[in-house]
C-alpha cells in the first residue's frame, strides 16, 4: 500500500498551511486556511494564482475519484479560511467546542461556508476516511477546542501539529500528546514556528493568559472605566476576564456579537450592553463596570470622559492592519494609553524545541512561520533529524 503526504500551502507563512494524506482510495486534508484573498474573490483565481490549496476538484466543477475529508485542527482563518470556498459539499471534521463557535458565526454572518458539512471529531476517537485513521488530541492553543492531528495507514504515522503553546491553561494536554507520540514515533512531524518568525527582541517579556488576567485586574483597581478590546473567538479568555471583573466588583458588559458568542458556548449570565446595561448606567458609575469594546464600534467610547484600554488580540491585531493607525490615532486624541495586554497563541521557541525533542519524531517538518528556516536550523542543532518541506512537494510512503 502507497500513501503519498503532499504539502498543499503554507511553508513560508503563519498560517494557510495545508497538507495532504492519500491513498488510492482515500484523502485526508488538514488544515484549511486561507491567509489573504481580496473580498469577492472567485475560487478558480484563488485556484490558480496559488492562494487556494491546488485541489481544484474541492473548487471547481471538476470530479474528484477519492473518498474525501478536511480536518479542522482550530477555528482561526488562517486555519479553516478556506472552507467557504468550497465548491461541492465535502465532510468538515471538527470538535464540538468549534463546532458550535462555527455554527453561532455563522448565525452571526461573521462565516459562510454552505458547503462545508461540518462532522464532530472528539479528542481520542479515531475517524476513519476510507483506509486512513484519523486520531484528534486536545491541546493548547488561544481558542477553545483546538487540537492537533495524528493521521495512520496503519504502517505510517504522520502528525499535523496544528497551533501550540506550551504555557497556557492547559500544558497537561500538551504533555499528553508529546507522550503519546514518543511512544510511536511519527515518520513525519509537521511542527509550527511562529514564534520563530519575529527577530528576537530580548526586552519583550512574554506574556501569557496569566499575565493578561494580572493586568485586567491592575487596571480595575482605579475607579475608572475599564474598556478591554479582546478577540471574540478565544472564549476561555472571554469567561476568565468576566470572573476575574466580577471579583473586581464589577460588571463586564459584552456587545451583541460577543454576548452571542458567549451564550452559544454556554454561558449564562453574562451582560449585554442595551439590554442589560446601557450606556448611562456606565456613565453613572464607570468604576463599577468594564466596557468590552470591538473596532467596529470605537465611537461608542465618545461617550466617556476617561477610561483605560487595555488591547488583548482584538481586532485591529497589529500594525498591518491599516485600522490599528485609525485606533492609535483615536486614541491618542482621547489622551488614552493602549496597553498592549493580550498573550500569544503560540509555544516560544524554546517550547517548540521542546516539544520536538519529546515528540522524536523520525522526521520533523517546521512550517506556519515566516522564518521555517531559523526553526529547522535550532531543530538540527539539538540532533533533531530535520526537513523544510517545500510547497507542492510530496513524499511516498510503502
Ligand atoms: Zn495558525
Amino acid at each position: 500500500m502507497t500513501t503519498t503526504v503532499t504539502v498543499l500551502n503554507g511553508v513560508d507563512t503563519i498560517g494557510g498551511n495545508v497538507v495532504a494524506f492519500e491513498t488510492q482510495t482515500a484523502r485526508v486534508i488538514m488544515d484549511f486556511g486561507i491567509n489573504f484573498a481580496p473580498a469577492e474573490s472567485q475560487p478558480d483565481d484563488l485556484l490558480s494564482n496559488g492562494v487556494l490549496p491546488a485541489l481544484p476538484d474541492l473548487f471547481t466543477d471538476i470530479a474528484g475519484d477519492k473518498q474525501t475529508a478536511i480536518f479542522i485542527s482550530h477555528l482561526h482563518l488562517d486555519h479553516m479560511g478556506a472552507l467557504k470556498y468550497l465548491t461541492k459539499l465535502t465532510p468538515v471534521y471538527m470538535t464540538m467546542a468549534s463546532a458550535t463557535l462555527y455554527a453561532e458565526l455563522i448565525r452571526q454572518g461573521l462565516e459562510l461556508a454552505p458547503n462545508a458539512q461540518v462532522q464532530v471529531i472528539a479528542p481520542n476517537k479515531d475517524v476513519q476516511i476510507g483506509d486512513l485513521t484519523v486520531r484528534a488530541f486536545a491541546t493548547d492553543h488561544d481558542i477553545m477546542g483546538a487540537v492537533m492531528f495524528e493521521v495512520t495507514d496503519g504502517q505510517h504515522r504522520f502528525v499535523h501539529s496544528g497551533d501550540v503553546r506550551y504555557d497556557g491553561w492547559h500544558p497537561e494536554r500538551v504533555t499528553a500528546w508529546t507522550q503519546y507520540l514518543h511512544e510511536h514515533r511519527p515518520d513525519l512531524f509537521f511542527v509550527e514556528g511562529t514564534e520563530f518568525s519575529f527577530d528576537d527582541d530580548t526586552s519583550r517579556q512574554r506574556r501569557t493568559e496569566a499575565t493578561v488576567l494580572t493586568d485586567f485586574t491592575n487596571a480595575m483597581a482605579s475607579d475608572d472605566l475599564v474598556v478591554i478590546n479582546p478577540y471574540e473567538r478565544n472564549v476561555e479568555r472571554l469567561m476568565n476576564l468576566s470572573a476575574a471583573a466580577r471579583q473586581a466588583n464589577r460588571e463586564l458588559v459584552w456587545d451583541e456579537r460577543f454576548a452571542g458568542i458567549l451564550r452559544a458556548m454556554g454561558v449564562s449570565n453574562e451582560i449585554m450592553l442595551g439590554q442589560d446595561v446601557t450606556v448611562a448606567d456606565i456613565q453613572q458609575q464607570p468604576g463599577r463596570y468594564v466596557l468590552q469594546n470591538h473596532f467596529d464600534n470605537l465611537h461608542l467610547l465618545d461617550a466617556f470622559d476617561t477610561f483605560s484600554y487595555l488591547h488583548m488580540n482584538g481586532e485591529p491585531l497589529g500594525d498591518y492592519d491599516p485600522r490599528y493607525a485609525d485606533l492609535t490615532a483615536y486614541l491618542a486624541q482621547r489622551g488614552v494609553a493602549l496597553q498592549l495586554a493580550g498573550a500569544s497563541g503560540h509555544a516560544t521557541p524554546d517550547d517548540l524545541l521542546r516539544i520536538a525533542v519529546e515528540v522524536d519524531a523520525k522526521m520533523t517538518l517546521p512550517w506556519h512561520s515566516f522564518h521555517p528556516e531559523r526553526e529547522a536550523e535550532a531543530l538540527r542543532q539539538i540532533g533533531i533529524e530535520t526537513y523544510l518541506p517545500k510547497k507542492g512537494e510530496t513524499f511516498t510512503f510503502e
